[in-house]
C-alpha cells in the first residue's frame, strides 16, 4: 500500500494553449520544493499531479509543508493507491484508514470515477463501499452534510486513490510565470501583502526599501529581510534594493512645505523604484496602498503619487479594509514580523498637519525648488544588495 499526495491544479487547466506548458512549470517547482527532502516521483495524469515516494527514508509528512506553498495549486489531499478492484479498495480503507474511521461517528464516501472503462458508476462504487464501511465500523453512521470524514475513493488511469483530508492550496500561478515587477516594501504590514497576492498571480519580484539611517535603525532593515524570506517561501529567489534615502528626506525637510512632506517623499520613492525596476527588467511598480487609510492614500494623494512614474503601480490593497489585510498576513506569516516596533523611514519628520486633498500642481511646485537628479543619482550609486533566497 503506497501513499501519495494527489494535486488538484486549479486555474492553470483554464489557460488554453499555454496549460502545457504552466503544468511543466508547476511540475518542475514541486520537483525543485522536495528534491532535498529525498527522492519522490512527480507524475501528471489527467489533470492531477501525484507525489509518490521512491524509498522508505521519503516520507509525506515531511514535504506536506512546503508542498503547500507552491503557487498554482488549488488543493492537495493524501491518498492511498491501490489496484483498480473493489476488494483491493476495500482492504485499502481498512488497512490504511481503520485507525481514524474506528475513533469517528460520521463519515461519507464519494466516488469519482476518471477513467469512464471502469465497470460501476460513480453512485454504485460510494453505495458499496458505504455499506461496506458501515459493517466493519458499527461506531459509524452516514451524514452527508458535516460528516466528521469524507472517504473519497477515485478511479482515475493508473489505478484507485483512497483519498481524504482535502485542503485547499495557496492558488494562483506558477511563481515567477507573469512576467518581473517591483515592490516597494516597508516593515510594515500592508507592503508585504501587496508582495504576496502579486507573487499568487506569477509576479517574479525585485524588492525595494528606503531607509534613513540614523533615524530608522538596521533592525529595520532586518526586518524587511524577514518579511521577504517568508514571502520569498511562496514567490522564490527576491533580489532587495536597499536605498541610502537619509540625505533626500534631510533635504525635503529643508526646502519643500511640511503640508507636502509625505507625498514629495512618495513621489521620490516611485521614481528611484522606477529606475531600479526598469534595470532590472520589471515592467511595473507594486505599493501596499489602500484607499483612504492614511492621509497619503487619499484619492487626490494617490493621484499625485501616481504622476510621479511613467510605469504602471499595481496597489493589489486598494480596496481592501484593514482587517482584510491582516488576515492574510496571518495566513502567510508576516503578521508577527511586522508587528515589530521598529522606525520606518515614513514615521521620520512626519508632517503634524499633512494635506488630504493635494492637487498634482501644488506638489509639482513645492518639488521643483530643488533639482533632486543630484541627489538621486547619489542613492542610486550606493545602493545596497540583499539576495533572498527561497
Ligand atoms: P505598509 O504597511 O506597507 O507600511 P502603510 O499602510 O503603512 O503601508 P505607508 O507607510 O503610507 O502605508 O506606505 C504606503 C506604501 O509605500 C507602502 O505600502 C509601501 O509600498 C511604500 N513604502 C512606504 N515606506 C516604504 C519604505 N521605507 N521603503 C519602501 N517602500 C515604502
Ligand atoms: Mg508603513
Amino acid at each position: 500500500m503506497k501513499e501519495v499526495i494527489l494535486i488538484k491544479i486549479g486555474e492553470v487547466v483554464l489557460k488554453g494553449l499555454n496549460k502545457r506548458s504552466f503544468e511543466h512549470k508547476l511540475i518542475n517547482d514541486i520537483k525543485n520544493r522536495i528534491e532535498s527532502f529525498g527522492s519522490y516521483d512527480v507524475k501528471l495524469s489527467q489533470s492531477t499531479i501525484s507525489i509518490k515516494p521512491l524509498s522508505d527514508a521519503s516520507s509525506i509528512d515531511d514535504i506536506l509543508p512546503s508542498v503547500k506553498k507552491v503557487l498554482g495549486i488549488s488543493s492537495l489531499s493524501r491518498a492511498f493507491l491501490c489496484d483498480k478492484n473493489l476488494d483491493d479498495i476495500k482492504q485499502t480503507i481498512v488497512e490504511s484508514l481503520g485507525d481514524i474511521l474506528g475513533s469517528l461517528q460520521t463519515f461519507k464516501v464519494e466516488a469519482k470515477r476518471s477513467d469512464k472503462k471502469f465497470y460501476m458508476t460513480s453512485p454504485e462504487i460510494s453505495k458499496e463501499i458505504g455499506w461496506f464501511i458501515l459493517q466493519k465500523f458499527p461506531n459509524l453512521k452516514v451524514n452527508v452534510h458535516n460528516p466528521d470524514i469524507t472517504v473519497t475513493v477515485e478511479i482515475r488511469d493508473l489505478g484507485a486513490y483512497i483519498r481524504y483530508g482535502a485542503e485547499k492550496g495557496i492558488g494562483g500561478l506558477p511563481k515567477a510565470s507573469s512576467g518581473n515587477a517591483a515592490i516597494l516594501i516597508s516593515g510594515g504590514i500592508d507592503s508585504p501583502v501587496a508582495a504576496f497576492m502579486m507573487a499568487k498571480r506569477g509576479i517574479k519580484l525585485t524588492a525595494v526599501h528606503f531607509a534613513s539611517p540614523p533615524y530608522t535603525s538596521i533592525r529595520a532593515e532586518k526586518k524587511v529581510i524577514e518579511l521577504l524570506e517568508k514571502i520569498s517561501e511562496f514567490s522564490g529567489y527576491i533580489k532587495l534594493f536597499i536605498v541610502p534615502f537619509t540625505k533626500i528626506q534631510e533635504k525635503i525637510r529643508k526646502v519643500c512645505p511640511e503640508e507636502f512632506f509625505t507625498l514629495i517623499m512618495r513621489r521620490i520613492m516611485m521614481n528611484i523604484s522606477e529606475k531600479i525596476a526598469l534595470n532590472e527588467g520589471c515592467s511595473a511598480l507594486i505599493t501596499g496602498e489602500s484607499l483612504g487609510q492614511v492621509a497619503s492614500q487619499t484619492l487626490e494623494a494617490i493621484v499625485c503619487t501616481d504622476c510621479a512614474v511613467s510605469m504602471p503601480v499595481f496597489r493589489p490593497l486598494i480596496g481592501m479594509d484593514k482587517e482584510e489585510i491582516i488576515t492574510i498576513s496571518k495566513r502567510i506569516g508576516t503578521y508577527d514580523i511586522s508587528i515589530q516596533p521598529f522606525e520606518d523611514c515614513c514615521t521620520v519628520f512626519v508632517p503634524k498637519h499633512p494635506k488630504t486633498k493635494p492637487k498634482k500642481e501644488q506638489v509639482e511646485t513645492a518639488e521643483s525648488k530643488e533639482n533632486w537628479d543630484i541627489l538621486i543619482e547619489d542613492a542610486l550609486q550606493n545602493l545596497n544588495i540583499v539576495d533572498i533566497k527561497q
